[in-house]
């Protein structure tokens, strides 16, 4: 069982050559000094990192998987070790300010260390993968007592962190969370209630553990406003152990190295973040980071069975393969067979595509906290349109293009030998947490582009128009007249925009995706012939395979609107 490499050459090509991004970055008073040697390098040494100590502990962590025992969780053999090796080599703190004890790099190299961790481990990733998320929320709304207590410990790593929103009846409906927040005298308050699915709620990864929870006071009204986010550590400044149970660990489908427990607040003492009432402010801050982290474990997840498939496909070898002259050595590989070679470069062109997106993502993070005020807005606008389309679609693909990855290796990839039915179960949660996916197309299609007519996602299309095809153009067109049609049918319908929220989400991807390797195709130009070979399948791919679906997403939605529309 070949286990997962990164390929950081390729992932360079697309930071550089695609987006630009050192000279962009430099560009930034914040990152003056950061150019594209710099970020090499630490790219670099990020994947030997990763293929050197996080991807040998995928097999053990899967097999052997946490433990529970009397409320203690036990991580696999070697998660501990290498998480303490994590941090204490700045990992976690690339992207947090250095006041706080970060490194001020840029946030886009965090993205492509996950992006390869993720791929590497996911069960492992989940432990600091919310890490960031939770940095940002205390960066943002902590007092300054919380901010001394909490923002090193976070930004270095030294502590972990969950999310705690979900509870037994309140999973995408956070309204009806019940969890309990009473004051008490000192100004702290006590959190009595149960959550479940919490990733990284009790383990032996970290010294200490930070919980971010969703919580109710006892005046707050019902429904998403009465929410305030609290925070507490397992263990409080002065050594006592927090109110806080584990009561046990889901059995799962996959995923077996991320312990996802049931915590019970016994009264526990927190502080509260933000003001009342304004809890889901607070945690979208978190849920906003965790998003875009869930998007880059689908591109890495698919990277990671598209390298095991693509090699396993160069060894095996079957019947002699359509058009190949008899004798010549490869003419009997299953790479050689249409119908292999079809899933093998659909999926590497999920996957170059969701690189240069989630990149670019990354990098409109960056505008917004140092960029001016006009790079501020438009990083605003890409960020709130294409973060749920990203974590919807390359999650779906990471299942979905994982399980035609397995396809390649016939009944070889069924069985454990080869590794690559982990990475099908492994991946399957992803499009459930963080907002399911079916939430994430209400997202942006019901809360961010109905209430402003789509003039928002109008402005995100004219910047995608300049130095396109023809062809490419048409479809910006089509969605442009297709965004109409949504805009003026939904007060006649208030259940249309949830029928065809799927399709217009898929819609936006695929213009997304071939404006991306429309960005590709353009930093080729001028590069070595054996580099363009590598580039020329997956395009060639993406045109045949994957954007004759912006037909048939298009002919849904418009059937919908005319049946309201007459
Ligand atoms: C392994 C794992 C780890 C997790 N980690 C965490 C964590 O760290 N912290 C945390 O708080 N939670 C965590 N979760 C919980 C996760 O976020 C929830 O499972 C998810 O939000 C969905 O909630 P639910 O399971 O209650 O499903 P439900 O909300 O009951 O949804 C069931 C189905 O109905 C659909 N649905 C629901 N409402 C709508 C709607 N309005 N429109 C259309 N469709 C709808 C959903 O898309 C889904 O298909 C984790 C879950 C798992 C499995």
């Amino acid at each position: 069982m070949n286990s997962y490499l990164p390929r950081t050459d390729d992932m360079f090509f697309v930071l550089s050559r695609v987006l630009g991004a050192p000279a962009q970055l430099q560009a930034l008073p914040a990152f003056e000094e950061i150019d594209a040697d710099l970020m090499q390098q630490v790219l670099g040494e990020a994947g030997k990192f990763v293929g050197d100590v996080i991807a040998p502990l995928n097999r053990d962590g899967d097999e052997v998987g946490a433990q529970w025992k009397d409320g203690a969780v036990t991580m696999p053999p070697g998660f501990r070790d290498a998480y303490q090796a994590f941090w204490q080599a700045g990992w976690p703190a690339l992207s947090a300010a250095a006041e706080d004890g970060g490194q001020g790099l840029p946030t886009v190299l965090e993205a492509m260390l996950y992006e390869m961790l993720s791929a590497a481990n996911h069960g492992w990733t989940m432990a600091p993968g919310l890490l960031h998320g939770a940095y940002e929320c205390i960066r943002h709304h902590g007092s300054p007592a919380l901010k001394a207590a909490y923002l090193e410990k976070l930004a270095t790593g030294e502590w972990l962190a969950t999310m705690c929103l979900t509870e037994a009846h309140a999973g995408s409906d956070l309204g009806m969370v019940r969890t309990r927040a009473t004051p008490r005298p000192d100004g702290s308050y006590a959190l009595s209630g149960t959550k479940i699915f919490i990733s990284g709620g009790e383990h032996d990864l970290s010294d200490n553990i930070v919980h971010l929870v969703l919580a109710r006071l006892p005046d707050a009204p019902a429904g998403p406003k009465g929410l305030s986010l609290f925070v507490l550590p397992k263990f409080q400044a002065d050594g006592s152990r927090s109110a806080v149970f584990c009561e046990r660990i889901e059995e799962k489908m996959g995923l077996h190295g991320s312990p996802t427990c049931v915590l019970r607040f016994d009264g526990a003492v927190a502080s509260i973040v933000g003001e009342p009432g304004k809890g889901l402010n607070a945690m979208f801050v978190m849920m906003n980071a965790a998003r875009l982290h869930v998007a880059l474990q689908g591109i890495g997840l698919l990277d990671a069975a598209w390298q095991k498939a693509d090699a396993y496909a160069r060894e095996r070898r079957q019947m002699r393969a359509p058009g190949r002259a008899r004798g010549t050595s490869d003419a009997d590989l299953i790479a050689e067979h249409p119908a292999i070679r079809r899933i093998l470069d659909s999926q590497r062109a999920w996957v170059d595509a969701g690189r240069v997106l989630a990149y670019r993502t990354a990098i409109e993070l960056d505008q917004i906290r140092h960029g001016d005020a006009q790079a501020q807005r438009s990083g605003q606008r890409w960020c709130a349109l294409v973060t749920p389309i990203m974590k919807a679609v390359f999650t779906h693909q990471a299942f979905h293009g994982g399980s035609d990855c397995l396809q390649v290796f016939g009944g070889h990839g069924y069985v454990r030998e080869w590794g690559i039915e982990q990475i099908i179960r492994d991946a399957r949660v992803a499009m459930i947490y963080e907002g399911t996916n079916e939430i994430q197309a209400i997202d942006l299609l019901v809360r961010k582009l109905l209430p402003d007519g789509g003039q928002d996602m109008a402005l995100l299309l004219d910047s995608l128009q300049a130095d396109v095809s023809d062809e490419t153009r048409g479809r910006i067109t089509t969605l442009r007249a297709l965004t109409a049609r949504i805009v003026a049918a939904a007060p006649r319908d208030a259940a249309l925009p949830y029928r065809v929220a799927d399709d217009y989400l898929r819609a936006c991807a695929l213009v997304l995706i071939d404006w991306a390797w429309q960005r590709i195709e353009a930093g080729l130009d001028g590069a070595a012939a054996d580099r363009e070979a590598r580039w020329q399948a997956p395009a060639r791919a993406l045109r045949q395979w994957l954007l004759p679906e912006f037909a048939m997403r298009a002919g849904i939605i418009e059937q919908q609107c005319q049946a309201v529309t007459g």
